[in-house]
C-alpha cells in the first residue's frame, strides 16, 4: 500500500512555524517512503476562512519546496458527502438533534450533583439533555433542521445484535509519533471511557452542515490517507476519529502526532501570532532551509 500523507489546513489565517513543522515532517516522511503528500483545505467555516489565506497557504507551501497531487480537496465542496451520511446517522439512530447553547451545556453540566464539569476533547462532555431529539429507529424525520447534531456514544458503543458480546469493548489505534504524554505504539480506547470522558460529541454544528470530526474522518478515507501527521494537540480527538471510523466501516490510518513549536515563553503558537508567520521570515529573507533549521528538521 501507497504511504499517504496529508496537510489539512484552515486557511482562517497564515501559516506559521507550527505549521511549517507539521508540513515538512510529513511530507519528508511520505518521500522517504517514496508515497504522497496531499493537501486539503479544512473550510467548513465559511465566515473565519477566506480566500486570501487560501491562496497565501499554496504560496508558503511552495516557496517551502513542498508539492501535493492537484486537484486539492476542500471542504468547502464536499456538503452533499457529509450531509447525506448524516442523513444516515439520523436515519440509523446514532445522532440526536441538540438545540442547547454553549451557556445550557455548561449551566446542564455544572449543576450541583454533577460536581465540577467534566472536560473532554472536544470541550465540556455533553451532559445529555437533548439526547431524547432521535429518529426512535426511524420513525420521526429531523424536527429541528437548524440544530447541530451529536453523536449518540451510549447507543454507539452498546452491544447489539450486529456487534456481539464476543467484539472486545475497546477501540484501536497504532501511534508512531507520541501523545502529549508519550503515549505511543497500540492505543487503546475503552468504549467505558468513550462514553464517560468524550460523551455526545457533534458531527454537524449549527448552520454548518459538519464538524471538524466528521469531515476530517470522511475526507481521510476519501483521499485514501494511511498516515495522519498532526500535532500532539490532537491526540485525544483521535478517540473520537476511531470511534467514527468504526461507526462508517471507515478504515483507521496510523497517526504520527508531532511535538508543537512553541514560542519563546513555551506557549504553543496559535493562528494569531503573526509574529511567526512564514510569510513573515520570508519577507526577511530567512530561506527555506533556515526555517527547517528554527523547527528543528
Ligand atoms: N484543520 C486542522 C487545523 O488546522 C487540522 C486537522 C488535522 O490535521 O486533523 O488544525
Ligand atoms: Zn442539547
Amino acid at each position: 500500500m501507497t504511504f499517504r500523507a496529508r496537510f489539512a489546513p484552515s486557511p482562517t489565517g497564515p501559516l506559521h512555524l507550527g505549521h511549517a513543522y507539521s508540513a515538512l515532517l510529513g511530507f519528508d516522511m511520505a518521500m522517504r517512503e517514496g508515497g504522497e503528500w496531499l493537501l486539503r483545505i479544512e473550510d467548513i467555516d465559511r465566515q473565519r476562512s477566506k480566500p486570501e489565506w487560501e491562496r497565501q497557504i499554496y504560496e508558503d507551501l511552495e516557496w517551502l519546496g513542498l508539492w501535493w497531487p492537484e486537484p486539492v480537496m476542500r471542504q468547502s465542496e464536499r456538503a452533499e458527502v457529509y450531509s447525506s451520511v448524516l442523513n444516515g446517522l439520523w436515519w440509523d439512530d446514532a445522532v440526536f438533534e441538540c438545540t442547547c447553547s454553549r451557556a445550557d451545556i455548561l449551566a446542564a453540566a455544572s449543576a450541583p450533583q454533577e460536581g465540577a464539569p467534566l472536560v473532554g476533547p472536544d470541550g465540556v462532555v455533553y451532559p445529555g439533555t437533548c439526547e431524547g431529539n432521535r429518529s426512535m429507529g426511524g420513525l420521526y424525520p429531523r424536527r429541528f433542521p437548524d440544530a447541530a447534531l451529536r453523536l449518540n456514544m451510549g447507543l454507539t458503543t452498546q452491544v447489539t445484535a450486529e456487534r456481539p458480546v464476543t467484539e472486545p469493548a475497546y477501540l484501536s489505534f497504532r501511534e508512531t509519533g507520541a501523545g502529549p504524554n508519550g503515549e505511543k505504539g497500540l492505543i487503546c480506547v475503552p468504549e467505558s471511557d468513550l462514553v464517560r470522558n468524550v460523551g455526545d460529541v457533534v458531527l454537524a454544528r449549527r448552520g454548518m452542515g459538519t464538524s471538524y470530526h466528521l469531515s476530517v474522518v470522511l475526507d481521510d478515507a476519501a483521499q485514501f490517507v494511511t498516515h495522519v501527521v498532526r500535532g500532539q494537540d490532537l491526540f485525544e480527538a483521535t478517540k473520537i476519529h476511531v470511534v467514527l471510523q468504526r461507526l462508517l466501516g471507515l478504515p483507521t490510518p496510523v497517526y504520527h502526532h508531532h511535538r508543537l513549536i512553541r514560542d519563546d515563553t513555551g506557549r504553543r503558537l496559535a493562528k494569531r501570532e503573526d509574529a511567526k508567520a512564514i510569510r513573515r521570515y520570508r519577507d526577511e529573507g530567512a530561506t527555506p532551509q533556515d526555517i527547517r533549521r528554527m523547527v528543528g528538521l
